[in-house]
């Protein structure tokens, strides 16, 4: 079977970040895309709040995203990733271009909004129909506009939306909102919101940009118009985990949960971007979030490549584990150090910090300690109480 370093899951702001940084780290990248590299963003033709560029629009910032990775030579597939696979450590990318087993995997498949399904909406996004008040708001100064939800993302994101527009329609199918009740109170309080209760939105009209909505009330069926230069739509945002569900520790919803390393329940398996579970869902915080991924990944690949040719291959080992945060235990390892180099004594020697989830793996509870390996499996511990115990290991 193929087997690579690192296996990235998506081309969107998190993938390409990761690959940038798991390429200069030196690392074999494999990039798995199943469309346009560059993800969400392609979908609008705006974005004002990546650092140091004013303005793009969201597959320009995409194309240079994709260069940047090329530039470091990432390899990019063009598949749909199935399954992911894991047996005795090992992780197996099930794709319908054939399987592949990953060191380390980055899970970075990103989110999407969901649609309502009107007539109209898809022909208008990015030309006033938009999924995201963060990104798309400050495009409305001024200007009346309409927000489709009840729920308090719908809410929340009308009273943000309030900093711009001059007016903002809620509308929702029901009476009454299902939001909190402080998140009501506040949007019902504010002048510039009006609720549009017991109604559905039909149609998004407009020649080229939104000019208005078709909207029918529930209750009585009656159809009216709603003019206004765009609509919010906040009926749930979804997470791409199709191939991975149930894998890894994930929230009600499946957003997967990650520690700040973007590590999450599986060892090697990481997640970056819109898929973790997370407050903020932007550019800016995918590629951080890649940026952490791609590092993590290279310390674990790097750990786990060293610790298997110096440790688990050779037929006989010694090894001297100490924390690389006791001085009294790095003095220690000098004079281990001083006696491989001066009497060729056989000896690795391990920060057991840096490297503590493999310590803790082997069953080391304290450093510092000798270890006698045989082809792979330990047959002593020996804990180091002074210099004396390491000149036994010269007899
Ligand atoms: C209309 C719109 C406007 C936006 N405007 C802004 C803005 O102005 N500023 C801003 O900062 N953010 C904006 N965002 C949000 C931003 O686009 C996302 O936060 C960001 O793209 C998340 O990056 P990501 O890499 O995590 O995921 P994504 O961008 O979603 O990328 C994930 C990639 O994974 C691929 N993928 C998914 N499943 C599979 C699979 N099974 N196999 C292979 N590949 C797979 C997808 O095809 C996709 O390319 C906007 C979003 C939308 C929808």
């Amino acid at each position: 079977m193929e087997k690579r370093e690192l296996v990235i899951i998506g081309a969107g702001p998190a993938g390409l970040t990761a690959a940038i940084y798991g390429r200069r780290a030196g690392l074999d990248v494999l990039l798995l895309e199943k469309g346009v590299p560059g993800g969400q963003i392609n979908m609008t033709e705006e974005i004002e709040n990546w650092p140091g560029v004013k303005h793009a629009t969201g597959s320009e910032l995409g194309v240079m995203f994709r260069e940047h990775a090329e530039k470091f030579n990432t390899e990019f597939r063009d598949c749909n990733v199935e399954a992911i696979e894991v047996k005795d450590g090992v992780k197996v990318v099930r794709t319908d271009k054939g399987d592949v087993e990953g060191e380390a995997i980055i899970i970075a498949t990103g989110a999407y909004f969901r649609k309502l399904g009107c007539k109209g909406e898809d022909e208008h996004i990015g030309a006033g129909v938009s999924y995201c008040a963060v990104c798309d708001g400050a495009f409305f100064e001024d200007l009346e506009i309409a927000v489709v939800g009840g729920g308090n993302t719908a809410v929340e994101e009308a009273v943000y939306l309030t900093t711009f527009a001059s007016k903002v329609y809620i509308i929702h199918r029901r009476d009454e909102f299902r939001a909190d009740r402080a998140a009501v109170e506040r949007a019902l309080s504010n002048p510039k919101i009006q609720p549009v209760w017991n109604t559905v939105l039909e149609e998004i009209a407009g020649e080229g940009m939104v000019e208005k909505l078709v909207l029918k009330n529930v209750k009585t069926g009656e159809i009216s118009d709603l003019p206004v230069s765009g609509v919010f739509m906040f009926v749930g945002q979804a997470p791409h985990d199709e191939f991975c569900k149930g894998l890894l520790g994930c929230t009600k919803g499946g957003w997967i949960q990650t520690n700040e390393d973007m590590e999450t329940s599986i060892e090697g398996i990481y997640a970056a971007g819109d898929i973790r579970d997370k407050n903020l869902r932007q550019v800016v915080t995918a590629s951080a979030d890649g940026a952490i991924a791609a590092m993590s990944a290279s310390s674990y690949i790097n750990e786990q490549v060293h610790l298997r040719s110096t440790l688990f291959e050779p037929d006989q080992v010694n090894a001297f584990f100490y924390s690389s945060v006791d001085q009294g235990q790095v003095a220690l390892s000098n004079i281990a150090e001083e006696m491989k180099k001066e009497k060729g004594l056989n000896i690795v020697l391990i920060d057991g910090y840096r490297n503590a989830k493999m310590t803790e793996k082997l069953g080391i509870k304290v450093m510092p300690v000798l270890v006698e390996l045989r082809k792979g499996s330990i047959i002593r511990m020996t804990e180091v109480k002074g210099e004396a115990d390491l000149q036994k290991l010269d007899s």
